[in-house]
């Protein structure tokens, strides 16, 4: 079993096959470097999910092998997804699950905007 969020990038991931176009999405954002679409699963009334361009298996990959403009431009565009979407104002939640104690499922690096209504304690206790 790979190590989720570590190990070699596979072009077949789910967010990889939305970035080919092959699978729809709900598109809020496109930019260069990121595109942001709506969760399929959205756990606030707000559940946006933000991913760079590059083929990035996770935070720990992206932040280490990810150039300054890919860096820089994908963070930019986090913020711009929620001035989009007008959140700013009252606020919202950015998170990113890394491996196996993250909880990530999907293989591509990606930040998860939650909104729409107070969000609670940071973690389930
Ligand atoms: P992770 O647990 O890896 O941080 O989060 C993966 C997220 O991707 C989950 O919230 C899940 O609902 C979402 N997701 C999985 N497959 C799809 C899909 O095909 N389309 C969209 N829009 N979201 C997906």
């Amino acid at each position: 079993m790979p190590v989720p969020g570590l190990g070699p990038y596979d072009d077949n991931n789910i967010f990889a096959r939305i970035l080919r176009g092959e699978i729809p999405c709900k598109r809020v954002y496109d930019d260069a470097f990121a595109l942001a679409f709506h969760d399929i699963n959205p756990q606030a009334p707000v559940h946006v999910l933000v991913i760079p361009k590059g083929r990035y298996v996770s935070f720990a990959d992206f932040s280490a092998g990810a150039s300054e403009d890919e860096l820089a431009g994908f963070f930019r565009a986090v913020g711009a997804v929620a001035r989009h979407l007008e959140l700013d104002q009252p606020g919202y939640r950015i998170l990113a699950n890394m491996g196996e104690h993250g909880g990530q499922e999907v293989p591509h690096f990606h930040v998860h905007l939650f909104g729409g209504r107070p969000l609670g304690p940071m973690l389930a206790r």
